[in-house]
């Protein structure tokens, strides 16, 4: 579950025929710099440029001579984000010698909560879970797309991954503890604190990821920001993996040794379009990124495919659920939280607006122009959303009108149709049932009868995009003939097999995280130990 308190992109809502975003999109693995800021602004069109090829396809070139520094560890992990932090500390507590590099000059800590099943805590509260049947519900959920290992991997391992994160913090005095939460009849731990004391972003430092790399570093690892592993280092993509070449901030390369292997946990696609326009399409329109240090280029992906990994073809998980405007924070970006009545940029309505948010962002992605408006009335505007609304009117966030034809103009809907679906839905509300898109009874309202009339744009936020190399579950990284490459792991976000289409946020929320967490702990601990599977 995101971060109500992240911060605000400068989205400008209700430009015709395109966003407004601020963004820095479109990177390849090589023009990365150091370290990522958004400070510019793009238009986002609506229709695809598809490119003939992609630049990341094309391995980078380092020249031996350009390396002017050599480290030898035994396990070097790339990344420290969840997956990362949590590979460190677990190999180090193995017992090797561990080096951990992370492009930002802090780890990145986006969201708070981790997901789990079947703690201790959760196990002496009567609130056991059934693995297996949680398992088959992500596998539904996917629809068929994820690895049901992988899943099963999750299901069995992230009660015992989060007593260990428990067990640390309560050995270091830190406060993170568990929020036990229902969903769907599931017992789940809704995992930790890190909101009640710190904000996210690139500022601000989560006591979770500090306490895992002070724990690491406590035996023995070390952490070097400001550095950028570029190229896996396996020479005619034969045997092992046996290092990584990184770009440092002063422009110089170093290149480290692995003794035993790499794992990358360098996270996910989102903020590089090439990647999305190739793997996972449907959500390549330049959608605003939730994500505000925008790290997440994939470089994971293109170093594990340099070096032979089997990249399956998608699509990979685009999770695009959380809908915001400059006004109001991501996921609470709707100014009337009830579910009311949405429409497209042609003032149709197109989707049941009570169904949980990853079921319809995909919807909203595949409207024209990606984006929607929610319609409300005066009845709607309370007066602890006065302040609010009077805010959004004077940045254009929200338009008003006194009629429903006359707001139509005010964001390019057809005024005719607009009306109807007004109409129509006023109608549904009285009748009691939607015949027309299935939304509950309980959900439906408020009707649009009383001037003046109001629209907000809410267009979807980019969350994270999901691909990545396949992984067995040991999280060894497979070749293209899906055999593991020796001496190269994967976790997290950087890898394929878990989700399918979205994040299951209506069966757990944290489960990008808690599977995150978990991976990152199983590859630390099998990278050290050479456990396979
Ligand atoms: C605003 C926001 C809120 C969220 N809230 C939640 C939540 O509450 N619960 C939840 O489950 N999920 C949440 N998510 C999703 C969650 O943040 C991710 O799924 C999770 O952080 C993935 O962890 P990871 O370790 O795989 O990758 P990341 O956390 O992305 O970490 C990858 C790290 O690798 C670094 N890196 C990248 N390339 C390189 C390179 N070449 N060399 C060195 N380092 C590199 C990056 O800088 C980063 O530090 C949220 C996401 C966002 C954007």
């Amino acid at each position: 579950m995101p971060n109500k308190k992240v911060s605000r992109r400068n989205f400008v809502a209700g430009t015709v025929g395109g966003l407004v975003v601020g963004a820095v999109a479109g990177v390849a693995i090589g023009e990365i710099g150091f370290p990522q800021t958004k400070t510019t602004t793009q238009t986002v069109t609506t229709t695809k440029q598809v490119p003939q090829s992609y630049s990341f396809l094309t391995p980078l070139d380092i020249p031996a001579s350009s390396i002017k520094e050599t480290v030898s560890a035994d396990v070097v992990v790339l990344g420290a984000g969840i997956s990362g932090c949590a590979a460190a500390a677990s190999a180090a507590e193995a017992g090797v010698n561990v080096i951990q590099l992370e492009k930002y000059s802090t780890a990145t800590a986006p969201g708070e909560f981790h997901g789990a099943i079947n703690t201790q805590e959760l196990l002496a509260a009567g609130k056991q879970t059934d693995a297996a049947a949680f398992a088959e519900q992500l596998f539904e959920f996917s629809e068929g797309r994820a690895d049901y290992r992988l899943l099963s991997l999750w299901a069995d391992h992230s009660g015992t991954v989060m007593d260990w994160l428990l067990g640390i913090a309560k050995s270091t005095n830190t406060n993170y503890f568990e929020i036990p939460m229902e969903a769907n009849g599931l017992d789940y731990l809704f995992g930790p604190s890190d909101m009640l004391n710190n904000g996210i972003g690139a500022s601000e430092f989560p006591v979770v990821y500090q306490m895992l790399i002070s724990y690491a570093q406590g035996l023995g690892a070390v952490v070097r920001y400001n550095t950028q592993a570029l190229k896996l280092i396996r020479p005619n993509n034969q045997g092992s993996v046996t290092g990584v070449i990184a770009k440092n901030s002063d422009g110089t390369y170093t290149q480290f040794n692995a003794a035993k292997a790499v794992i990358i946990c360098t996270g996910d696609i989102a903020n590089n379009s090439e990647m999305l326009q190739k793997y996972i399409p449907w959500t390549a329109y330049g959608l605003d990124s939730a994500y505000d240090i925008y790290t997440n280029t994939g470089d994971g992906l293109a170093m594990a495919l340099w070096a032979g990994a089997n990249i399956p073809d998608g699509p990979g998980c685009g999770m695009v659920h959380f809908f915001s405007t400059n006004k109001l924070p991501i996921m609470f970006g709707r100014p009337v939280m009830s579910p009311g009545l949405y429409v497209n940029k042609y003032g149709d309505r197109f989707v049941n607006e009570g169904a949980p948010n990853e079921y319809i962002a995909p919807i909203v992605v595949r409207q024209p122009g990606h984006t929607w408006w929610q319609i409300f009335d005066s009845q709607s505007v309370n007066t602890t959303l006065q302040p609010t609304i009077q805010a959004m009117l004077t940045t254009g966030e929200v338009t008003t009108a006194s009629t429903i034809e006359a707001l139509a103009a005010t964001f390019g809907a057809d005024p005719t149709r607009l009306g109807a679906s007004v109409d129509r839905y006023n109608q549904i509300i009285d009748s009691g049932t939607d015949t027309d898109f299935g939304k509950a009874a309980t959900l439906l309202g408020p009707k649009n009868t009383t001037p003046p009339y109001y629209a907000c744009e809410s267009p979807p936020d980019y969350l994270v995009g999901i691909h990545g190399p396949l992984t067995n579950t040991s999280m060894q990284v497979l070749d293209t003939n899906d055999v593991p490459i020796p001496g190269l792991y994967a976790a997290g976000n950087c890898t394929s097999g878990f989700f399918g289409d979205g994040y299951p946020m209506h069966l757990m929320g944290g489960l990008a995280k808690g599977h995150a967490l978990t991976t990152g702990r199983l590859a630390g601990l099998n990278a050290a130990t050479g456990s396979t599977s």
